[in-house]
């Protein structure tokens, strides 16, 4: 790495929202990400970021523009498209295992089994195929989210701040997991993030989301910044300082 970027695979075209009560969260948006491309979305709270991530996800409706997975717009959730969320919603009456392999209905149950434990391994979680969600950390149990995005071998991987509900430790071995979770099938990754330091730390692209309704504010290539990355190294503190920057941290909103 830095890595070659791949041909567009999603392609956000004017995308804007307002909500049935009038509500505005969205400014026209477009932004494309390439194949294979790890892309971390920024913002103050309130910016649109999840509710972008849902448009892209085929969760919630644009009120004007159009998303493109590969050359299909999206407007309902789509296999291909895998979902994580910031809490890990796993049903606790499943065992690990039987949540990772719920969307998998259509299958044979060896074919589920199959699936599930290939993701599940993806994730270091195979030994605990077993065991409920209740036994598990917070940790584990977003990994079990991630493992269950995963197990449709989707070609998107959009995460909504998966995990920031997590404390720092757990949240740091998280962002190296995930990169080490996305090298076995390079999915496109698109993540949202209120957290600077996480967006550095995994995104070959930051694009930041400003303003009530959010819009575009920049779209930074992280190219410079070689991996492994360190966060004390010069390069990646200056890019903090430069995010921190494009933020838009006042309150007088
Ligand atoms: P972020 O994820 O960046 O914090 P959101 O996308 O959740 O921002 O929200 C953007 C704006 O849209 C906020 O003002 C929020 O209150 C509003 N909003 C989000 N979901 C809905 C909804 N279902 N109905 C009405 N307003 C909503
Ligand atoms: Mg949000």
């Amino acid at each position: 790495m830095p890595r070659r970027k791949g041909k567009p695979m999603l392609r956000v075209e004017r995308v804007a929202k307002t909500f049935e009560n009038g509500l505005a969260a969205l400014q026209p948006v477009s932004f494309h990400v390439g194949q294979g491309e790890i892309v971390g979305l920024l913002g103050t709270s309130g910016s649109g970021k999840s509710t972008l991530l849902r448009i892209i996800g085929g969760l919630h409706h644009a009120s004007a523009g159009q998303v493109l997975v590969g050359r299909l717009p999206v407007r309902a959730p789509r296999l291909e498209i895998g979902l994580v969320f910031q809490e890990p919603r796993l049903m606790p009456w499943l065992t690990v295992e039987e949540n990772v392999r719920f969307g998998l209905y259509r299958l044979s149950k060896d074919e589920q089994a199959a699936l599930a434990r290939e993701a599940l391994n993806k994730v270091g979680l195979l030994h605990f195929a077993a065991v409920y969600p209740r036994q598990l950390s917070g940790g584990m149990a977003q990994r079990v989210a991630i493992a269950r995005a995963l197990v449709t071998r989707p070609s998107l991987l959009l995460l909504d701040e998966p995990f920031s509900a997590l404390d720092a430790f757990t949240r740091l071995q998280l962002q190296e997991h995930l990169l080490k979770t996305w090298e076995y099938d390079r999915p496109t990754m698109l993540f949202v993030t209120h957290d600077i330091e996480e967006a550095l730390a995994l995104s070959d692209r930051v694009v930041v989301l400003r303003g009530h309704p959010g819009r575009v504010d920049s779209d930074f290539a992280l190219d410079d910044l070689t991996r492994p990355r360190k966060r004390t190294d010069a390069g990646f503190q200056a890019w903090k300082a430069r995010i921190l920057d494009r933020l838009d941290l006042s309150l007088d909103i």
